[in-house]
């Protein structure tokens, strides 16, 4: 007799609800005691929505899946087996072995173990176990030495779905198995489940309904039936997502209160000047279509009412500096200030100076000096920033004497406090948290919020970004300034091959970059590494060349001295770390290379070549030494293939999944788990179009209330957080 579920909750016209699921405990189930709900527990499985959301890892399909006698002796085969005989003994050597007589209706096959003697409790006589692994022949005998072993119970069926199993936990893929069997029937005997996705749009993509989706996607009568209950099941994760960070998006706008940043000079300055006019006038080139473009979104969102909240991507070299800047001095123009954080000391340096060059001599209106105006005001602060200087700058800050203040995180300690913050710049945004976005955005004695714009030179894919920056409006710098030299890349195998092409560089009056290989222990242990690189290329081969150092232990004032030096070309070769990944503009400089490239990421890569390339000569790039994976071949063929960071960042995407882009622990607890943002990139857009349609205002979601009520359950408080970090 079936017990429905749960009986005490609403008439049964009105499906089971995925809350009231959350709410059941897996200890309702037959067999589940405190054993198995302590192993499913370990998988974080305790409620009924938790065992229905643990997905099958595969499907075994027997009407396809070899039989024991298709086997080819060297290749790799999945099979059903039985286990007919379990032995265990020691071999000679003292090692555990454990061998498996096993068969089905076409032969035999004999599995062995070799340092796994638990296999002799696993595998019992008569059970029925999936393996799969690699078969040979071995004195006239099928056998499989260590394959992958799912044990799957006695199921009958065409299609054996097969769980992720703990060993450890002692949890098997039949026990799974069972407990789903009794939740789905308990679940679907009198009331199924709800349904919230509006009907429309269930047909609109001809989904089938929940009930079966979650019958389906661990029952499956057919392959093809899988699929469609996966679709339906991805759909939803997607819209979960995309509604929490459009619910986000809206209410941020609905209740914050922004500046309307005029959109000329105010007052009656005596100059009649426009500091944002006055600025592109003096760079020494016309904007790229992409610049302008960007800066008129950005203009838009200045001056309306509402907080800005968006992010620029831009590839490395495509001028985001100046865009910045322009929202900046948008701000100054309008009597405010603006800040610009950088995640490094040495970044936000650069940035001061470079941002101070370009601001020189500039001048703003200033009724209580007897000009009328004073210079233009442009402040660094760092960690490294003097208790007199910080001091002043605070003072100034409240007062308004500093325009725009260029720092690192020091910007958002206690104690900084601005007269009147009106654009913030968040540079390399992946490297903040979303509590730091926050506390600058709350900078604001009178409540006003600052308008935020958040740059990243680390593309990432379009639909991965609608979900990791959901929350943000999105321009993108898709066009590079004009006159760079494309870089040419290669990959060599050998690092004799690329110093011939550095001394003749050299030789033709340009400068290079050798990028020492990438030790992940430790600060120290990188220093070394570049030390002993730096010794043996100024010592041998290059000992002709004036050779400098940079690594992340190089004391402060050295750094400064030798980036001084490479700057003025008084350094023909530059040996570092990843120091100079970012940020570094030295024109005259056409080689990078790259040691033992395949341990670098192809994001880092792809920014390390940038420092290249930013000249009118033509760059070259090379990437030295063998490809210990085929992943790392993917990798640098890539990079040799194309100099467009967003190809790459598709490529990254494919090689590495996700989990790089969401992180780990986001992939571990959060809603994705049958959907992927690269396999699922036309859902991602599906599902945030529709998210977009039901949030509205902000008001659409009082018509789903269902559906919000999901977002909260998957998606609460704290786990949407993490979609704004990364
Ligand atoms: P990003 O920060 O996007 O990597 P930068 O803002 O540092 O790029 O710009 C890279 C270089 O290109 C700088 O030297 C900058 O002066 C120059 N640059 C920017 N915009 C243009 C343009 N429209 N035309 C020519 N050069 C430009
Ligand atoms: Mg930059």
């Amino acid at each position: 007799m079936v017990d429905p579920l749960p009986a005490d909750l609403p008439p049964p016209d009105k499906g089971i609800t995925l809350r009231e699921l959350a709410g059941r405990s897996v200890t309702d189930l037959n067999g589940v005691g405190e054993a198995k709900a302590k192993a499913l527990a370990a998988v974080e499985i305790r409620s009924i929505l938790d065992l229905l959301g643990f997905y099958p890892r595969r499907y075994l399909d027997r009407s396809r899946e070899a039989t024991v006698a298709q086997l080819q002796p060297g290749s790799e085969g999945m099979v059903l087996v039985r286990i007919d005989r379990v032995t265990a003994r020691r071999t000679r050597k003292g090692r555990s072995l454990v061998e498996v007589r096993a068969s089905d209706e076409t032969g035999r096959l004999k599995l062995t173990f070799f340092n796994q003697p638990w296999r002799e409790r696993q595998l019992l006589e008569g059970m029925q176990a999936v393996v799969f692994g690699k078969a040979d022949d071995y004195q006239g005998d099928l056998q499989m030495v260590g394959p992958v072993v799912d044990l799957i119970g006695d199921r009958t069926g065409r299609i054996v779905a097969v769980y992720p199993q703990s060993e450890t936990a002692g949890l098997h893929s039949w026990d799974v198995d069972s407990f789903v069997g009794e939740a789905l029937r308990r679940t679907m005997a009198v009331r199924g489940l709800s349904d919230p996705v509006p009907g429309e749009v269930r047909a609109g993509f001809r989904f089938m309904d929940r009930s079966d989706a979650y019958r389906a996607i661990h029952r499956p009568e057919s392959m093809a039936e899988m699929s469609e209950a996966r679709r339906r099941l991805v759909f939803d994760e997607l819209l979960r997502i995309q509604m929490a960070l459009v619910r986000r998006k809206v209410e941020l706008e609905r209740t914050s209160v922004g500046i309307a940043h005029p959109s000329g000079p105010i007052g009656d300055d005596p100059g009649g000047t426009d500091v944002v006019a006055e600025f592109h006038d003096r760079l020494g080139f016309e904007l790229t279509g992409a610049q302008r473009r960007t800066i008129a979104e950005i203009a838009g969102d200045l001056t309306r009412p509402g907080p800005m909240h968006r992010l620029l991507q831009g590839d490395v070299g495509s001028g985001k500096t100046v865009v910045a800047v322009t929202a900046l001095l948008t701000a100054v123009r309008g009597g405010r200030q603006g800040a610009f954080m950088a995640p490094t000391e040495v970044l936000a340096e650069q940035h001061h100076l470079g941002v101070a060059e370009l601001l020189d001599g500039m001048t703003v209106p200033d009724p209580a000096t007897l000009l009328g105006h004073r210079p233009l005001k442009v402040d660094l602060l760092t960690n490294r920033t003097t208790a007199a200087e910080r001091r002043r700058i605070a003072s100034q800050l409240v007062a308004g004497g500093v325009d725009i203040l260029i720092g690192t995180h020091a910007l958002i300690q206690e104690g900084v406090e601005f007269g009147s913050l009106g654009v913030v710049v968040i540079d390399e945004q992946h490297r903040f948290g979303v509590e730091q976005r926050a506390a600058l955005r709350e900078k604001n004695r009178d409540g006003t919020a600052p308008d935020v714009l958040v740059m990243t030179a680390t593309p990432i894919p379009r639909t991965a970004a609608m979900t990791v920056y959901g929350d943000l409006d999105v321009s993108v710098l898709d066009e590079m300034p004009p006159g760079r030299t494309p870089i040419d890349t290669a990959w060599v195998a050998e690092e004799e091959a690329v110093w011939p092409a550095v001394l003749d560089e050299v030789a033709a009056g340009r400068q290079a970059y050798v990028v020492c290989p990438l030790i992940d222990e430790s600060d120290a242990l990188q220093a070394r590494s570049a030390e002993e690189a730096f010794a043996e290329l100024s010592t041998g081969v290059l000992s002709d060349l004036r050779v400098g150092l940079l690594h992340g232990r190089v004391g402060r004032a050295d750094k400064e001295e030798t980036m001084r030096l490479f700057r003025s070309g008084d350094l023909d070769v530059l040996v570092a770390t990843t120091v100079i990944e970012v940020g570094v503009d030295v024109p005259n400089a056409t080689v990078m290379v790259v040691l033992d490239a395949a341990r670098f990421g192809i994001a880092q890569l792809h920014q390390l070549r940038g420092r290249v390339g930013r000249g009118a000569h033509v760059s070259r790039c090379f990437l030295v030494g063998e490809a210990p994976t085929p992943d790392a071949e993917e990798r640098l063929k890539a990079l040799v293939r194309t100099t467009d960071g967003f190809e790459l960042a598709e490529v990254d995407l494919d090689l590495r999944g996700e989990g790089t882009i969401m992180g780990e622990r986001q992939k571990g607890r959060n809603d994705l788990r049958l959907a992927s943002l690269r396999r699922d990139r036309e859902w991602v857009e599906a599902a945030r179009e529709v998210a977009i349609d039901l949030v509205g205002d902000g008001s659409g979601l009082d018509a789903h209330p269902e559906l919000a009520d999901e977002v909260d359950l998957f998606l609460g408080a704290d786990e949407s957080a993490f979609l704004l970090k990364s």
